[in-house]
């Protein structure tokens, strides 16, 4: 077992399972419901934590996190109904017709 992410949040934690789990690797959420003991633990011990279950996985699971990461920030690649060009996801407007 390998711990490969943590966040405060647990939607990013599940969203990351989501990305590892259609990565074809298998991975558990620990401390899930820890939040209730917060005042007993420091706020990190809390903070629910990904896992990979076997840990030869362990860099295919950053990869695809990290290409998750990359695509959420840019977007996807988009087609313009208009004039059918393709365009990056950091464009809202069609480069080619300004749709
Ligand atoms: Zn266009």
């Amino acid at each position: 077992m390998k711990r490969i992410y943590q966040a405060q949040n647990p939607l990013l934690v599940w969203n990351a399972r989501r990305v590892v789990e259609a990565a074809g690797i298998r991975c558990m959420i620990r401390n899930e419901f820890a939040g209730g003991a917060s005042g007993l633990l420091s706020p990190l011990d809390t903070w629910p934590e990904l896992w990979v279950l076997d840990e030869r996985h362990t860099e295919r699971a950053l990869k695809a996190l990290a290409e998750s990461e990359h695509a959420d920030a840019e977007g996807a690649d988009w087609q313009c109904p208009t004039c059918a060009e393709t365009n990056s996801g950091s464009f809202e407007i069609c480069w080619n017709c300004g749709r």
